[in-house]
């Protein structure tokens, strides 16, 4: 795939440069390297009729221009956006749907996506099909007159099903669906949905373009001026919008994604090999694995990412197994520099009903790492350590 932008000076600059120089020369009073934090939210007009491009803060913000800019130009899009966390990009890209509208969405997809559709937009007269996008047949069958939209996830969360993202997006084109795309897990230094066919992107930025667990943050990023203009007057009308600070923090963080992610997907390509060879887990789900699902993602994008999920063979074995962990953390989040575990029935899918997490197969055997980018060695050991004690106390009654 191309990874190269055209650069307004016709210089062609890759990923990784974009990334670091986020920010850099766009002050040009004082040259700041990293750009300021403009707190103000009120703006002078030189004149009645004029602006200097920027009024009230919620509108517009010289910090968070930088980010909507950056984020606009590594997704290949018209324009950016960005909003107070992954939600709220998501809600915000919603109001371009009105009631009665219908929605074709990915059957095993983030749990909170699933509790907004369900518990708020459902009552503002939005429905919501919940469909495997890797079968092309199953998103026609479940078209219906008042289809407008298609939601994707690729890879799912937390079973890391490949989506051709393309073939979906052709549909959507020839049915005039628009068509969105959470890119949240594979971010555009690895998979650029709008090259693909997308109309829209978003983001939860709390996750690997912040990278450190500090910041929660959402963006949006939009194909065409109509559609565009569009999601502006939302992100202003709805005010979701990401604050100064955390815009100079998220951007903070973007300067390294490059390094970061390439990082992520050797640590959990090895990771994956390891778990599916161990005697306690009896399946593992990384979008390597199968077949079918790796030459798709190799072809749409560039590496499979750093988050895995697994089965391990007894659910008594989980509160043992996450109790002797040492090094990863239980706890509900990904993306970040540390290793993270969840436990996807009790936490992130613990509002999607029983019946549909286990048609997904979101089972009570089913653990998800988000694979930081601490020594392989270290991760290895601990996760060997945790299977070896939950296996031989639940099975003996004490540890090895
Ligand atoms: C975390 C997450 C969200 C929600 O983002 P927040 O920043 O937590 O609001 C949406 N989609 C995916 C895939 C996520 O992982």
């Amino acid at each position: 795939m191309d990874r190269d932008r055209c650069h307004h000076n016709q210089e062609r600059l890759h990923r990784e440069t974009l990334l670091a120089q986020i920010g850099n020369g766009r002050e040009e009073r004082t040259g700041a390297v990293s750009f300021p934090v403009y707190h103000s939210t009120a703006y002078q007009h030189p004149a009645l009729g004029e602006s200097t491009g920027y009024d009230y803060t919620r509108t517009a913000n010289p910090t968070r221009t930088i980010l909507e800019d950056a984020i606009a130009e590594l997704e290949g899009g018209d324009a950016g956006f960005a909003t107070s966390s992954g939600m709220a990009a998501i809600q915000t890209v919603m109001g371009l749907f009105s009631q009665g509208d219908h929605l074709i969405v990915s059957l095993d997809l983030y749990g909170g996506t699933y509790r907004l559709f369900e518990e708020v937009l459902s009552r503002y007269g939005l429905s919501f099909s919940y469909v495997d996008l890797r079968d092309v047949e199953a998103v026609k069958a479940a078209a219906t007159p008042h289809t407008r939209g298609i939601f994707v996830e690729s890879p799912t969360n937390p079973l890391m099903r490949v989506t051709n993202i393309k073939a979906i997006c052709d549909i959507a084109n020839k049915w005039g669906w628009l068509s969105i795309v959470d890119n949240t897990f594979m971010t555009p230094y690895c998979q650029r949905p709008l090259a693909l066919g997308a109309d829209v992107v978003l983001h939860s930025g709390t996750k690997y373009l912040g990278g450190h667990n500090d910041v929660l943050a959402g963006l949006i990023v939009t194909k065409g001026e109509e559609l565009s203009a569009k999601v502006a007057a939302l992100h202003n009308g709805i005010g979701a919008v990401l604050s100064p600070q955390d815009s100079w923090l998220l951007m903070r963080g973007m300067k390294t994604l490059a390094l970061r992610m390439e990082k992520h997907q050797e640590n959990a390509m090895a990771l994956a090999q390891f778990l599916q060879n161990h005697p306690a887990v009896d399946e593992v789900f990384y979008p390597s694995l199968d077949p079918e699902e790796r030459k798709i993602q190799e072809a749409q994008s560039d590496g499979f990412g750093g988050m895995l999920s697994f089965r391990i063979r007894e659910a008594e074995w989980v509160p043992e197994f996450l109790r002797y962990l040492r090094l990863i953390s239980f706890a509900e989040s990904l993306g970040g520099v540390e290793s993270l575990v969840t436990y996807p029935a009790t936490q992130t899918h613990a509002d999607i009903p029983e019946p549909i997490r286990r048609k997904v197969g979101v089972c009570d055997r089913l653990l998800r790492l988000s694979v930081g980018i601490e020594h392989l060695n270290d991760l290895t050991a601990d996760l060997s350590y945790a299977l070896d004690q939950a296996r031989s106390t639940v099975t003996t009654g004490k540890g090895v």
